[in-house]
């Protein structure tokens, strides 16, 4: 068997044109657009080349981009003073503080001062704990989770009365997913399996999934003989093994491997997402849909 490849690349083109017409909808109607305020500090490459993303597609779907540029030096209380700026512009409805921050700055408490009705990662206590309760209380799910389950629907997938599990439990894809996917509703009403590295047999768990979630970040972890035939592979992994010189740029590039076996996976997998280009394009993807819910959120349309 051959699985069908679920393309986060073509999803993500997808929903963009879906978020780009809403926008340009809203514009017309109401004269407001949604605001996104990134905020980089220091000059780490990779922090870098994330936020040029986002910011890109920002200005591609029409959005107000405002980027705040800090220096490695900024002090807590500075970048306290900066997000509460945000927090009472009303032209902004996402912000967005990019991780990791320098040593002297207190993750937790910049991302607990953002106004959790800005809160576009999901990331606060107040938007995991909506996200725990479920159904209407759902604001923003956190990015990298949502773009997983937009994934599986679009793909046809069935969610309900499904074996699901979930390798990984962390808070920004592991818990979260589990907790979307046993929710009652649709796109979910799973029976949810959350498993990690104090589980005993890995194996057997995994091949009773009909939808595998893969988030351990460790390559081929997943052996093929651990996939039921059929199952919807889902490989959340991103881990460099190597380098190559790019075709396109002649530059070095990572080579990218995810968790699962994908060769020999995808002869027995119903359905599977590759690595790169299966969920990673999907979380900026779902931080714009975020971005534009907020604004619909504060306008009464949502
Ligand atoms: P993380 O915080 O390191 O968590 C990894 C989880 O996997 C932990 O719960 C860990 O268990 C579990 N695990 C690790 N090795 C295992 C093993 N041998 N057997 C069973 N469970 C094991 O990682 P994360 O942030 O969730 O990210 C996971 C992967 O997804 C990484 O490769 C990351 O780069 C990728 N990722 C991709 C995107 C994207 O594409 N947009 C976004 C986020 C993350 P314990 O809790 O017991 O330690």
């Amino acid at each position: 068997m051959t699985a069908k490849l679920i393309k986060g690349t073509e999803i993500r083109e997808e929903i963009l044109e879906e978020i780009a017409a809403e926008v340009k909808e809203i514009k017309e109607k109401n004269g407001v657009v949604p605001g996104l305020v990134t905020i980089l500090v220091g000059e780490s490459p990779a922090s870098i080349s994330y936020v040029t993303l986002k910011i890109k597609t920002a200005n591609r779907l029409g959005f107000k981009e405002i980027q705040e540029n800090q220096p490695e030096t900024i002090s807590e209380e500075d970048l306290l003073a900066l997000i509460n700026k945000y927090n009472d512009d009303d032209s902004i409805h996402g912000i967005l503080v990019q991780l990791p921050l320098p040593k002297h700055i207190d993750d937790k408490k910049i991302l607990n001062a953002i106004d959790p009705d800005k809160d576009v990662d999901g990331f606060h206590p107040i938007n995991v704990g909506r996200l725990m309760i479920g159904g209407d209380e759902v604001k923003f799910p956190p990015c990298t989770p949502a773009g997983i389950q937009e994934m599986i629907v679009r793909a046809g997938v069935e969610t309900s009365g499904a074996e699901v599990v979930v390798v990984g439990r962390s808070n920004i894809v592991g818990k979260p997913i589990a907790n979307m996917m046993v929710q009652k509703g649709p796109g979910a009403n799973s029976t949810v399996t959350v498993v990690h590295t104090r589980t005993r047999d890995l194996a057997s768990h995994c091949k009773r999934a009909d939808i595998l979630i893969v988030a351990a970040g460790v390559p081929g972890l997943v052996k093929p003989e651990w996939i039921k035939p059929g199952a919807c592979v889902i490989d959340v992994g991103v881990n460099r093994i190597g380098e190559k010189i790019s075709e396109k740029t002649g530059k070095k590039i990572a080579i990218l491997s995810g968790d699962v076996d994908f060769d020999a996976a995808k002869e027995i997998a119903g359905s599977i997402t590759p690595v790169p280009g299966g969920v990673g394009p999907m979380t900026i993807t779902m931080l714009m849909k975020n971005t534009l819910k907020s604004l619909k959120f504060r306008q009464g349309i949502a």
